[in-house]
């Protein structure tokens, strides 16, 4: 499995391995030593139970998406048929629209979940089964205030 361990202090993405991970990972952008509680489940890739950065047992899936990327795919198929509208191909603009828009709906659906840390918005891929629920805003909200007080951030 995979982990990106987000920093506390600074949000920096930090990637771990959880097979070989060490017992403290330290900072790139800040320099603080963040410890790993890796749990045996997460070492061997068999579930997302406990959070090695902050200990936390609630977590959700999203799509492992990048929205950038899809945008960027949105936008030059805008420009690419706004060219064609410009020349009164309003039937060619409109199908290079709808394709781009159809190219970002097939890219987000072959995308796998990749499960994330309410608390300290770490992210873990791996092989292991998906059991988190999806996104909870309320959740999140009591989740990160609670972390956050923890580590003095409010
Ligand atoms: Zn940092
Ligand atoms: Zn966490």
């Amino acid at each position: 499995m995979e982990i990106l361990a987000k920093c506390s202090t600074c949000d920096a993405g930090l990637p771990v391995h959880a097979g070989d991970a060490p017992a403290a990972i330290k900072c790139g952008g800040c320099g603080r030593e963040i410890p790993l509680t890796i749990s045996e489940s997460v070492r061997t890739d068999s579930a997302v139970d406990r959070c090695p950065i902050c200990n936390g047992a609630d977590f959700y899936i999203r799509k492992d998406f990048d929205p950038k990327l899809g945008l960027t795919v949105v936008i030059i198929g805008a420009l690419i048929s706004a060219g064609f509208y410009w020349f009164g191909r309003d039937l060619i603009a409109y199908s290079i629209l709808a394709s781009a828009a159809l190219i970002d709906l097939i890219v987000y659906g072959r995308l796998r979940d990749v499960t994330v840390c309410y608390r300290c918005h770490s992210e873990f891929r791996g092989a292991y089964e998906r059991r988190a629920p999806a996104f909870d805003l309320h959740t999140a909200d009591v989740l990160e205030l609670e972390y956050e007080r923890r580590i003095g951030r409010r």
